[in-house]
């Protein structure tokens, strides 16, 4: 069985780029308008010799209760359920929002090992992107640029060594 890796995190941190990166397709939807990938979205991918199994998620509201955005956090749920690890992606440039720690506190629940990676970092200094996410708990942030690929292989093997 190939490791399966979900990406989780609000609209618009660079989910569907980062799976776009990993199974080298341009299957996800990336677009500027946030929330647009809306289904689970699954992918194969490879570091060196080993494979493994990517799920995009469109986005997560845990707050909604009807409608796409309640539709959207299930379908994330059902993802997580699956994932042997999961990356959580925050955005480096928006820096913390009250809804990171609101899915912080759905992946505590969950029991999954969780990776925090900090997106969007290009050109920013390590201490700088992160300072703000230290409080959400999850030990020392990754910090990746999905759209230029830097961290992204590194993120990847540490991943599979915990999944
Ligand atoms: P998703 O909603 O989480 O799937 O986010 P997308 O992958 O659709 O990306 C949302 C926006 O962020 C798009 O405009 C991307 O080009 C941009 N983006 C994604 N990754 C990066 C990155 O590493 N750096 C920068 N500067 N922008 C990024
Ligand atoms: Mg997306």
């Amino acid at each position: 069985m190939k490791p399966v890796i979900a990406l989780v995190g609000r609209p618009n941190v660079g989910k569907s780029t980062l799976f776009n990166r990993l199974t080298r397709s341009r299957d996800a939807l990336v677009a500027d308008l946030p929330g647009l990938t809306r289904d689970r979205h699954y992918g194969e991918g490879r570091v060196g010799e080993r494979p493994f199994l990517v799920i995009d998620t469109g986005g997560f509201e845990p707050v909604a209760k009807e409608g796409i955005m309640h539709e959207m956090a299930k379908q994330t749920k059902q993802a997580v359920a699956e994932a042997d690890v999961v990356i959580f992606i925050v955005d480096g440039r928006q820096g913390l929002t009250p809804h990171d720690k609101t899915i912080t506190d759905f992946l505590r629940k969950s029991g999954r090992s969780v990776m925090l990676v900090v997106n969007k970092a290009e050109g920013m200094k390590y201490t700088m992107v992160t300072a703000d996410f230290y409080e959400l708990g999850l030990g020392d942030p990754y910090v990746i640029s999905a759209a230029h690929g830097d961290g992204v292989t590194d993120l990847v093997e540490e991943s599979l060594d915990i999944a």
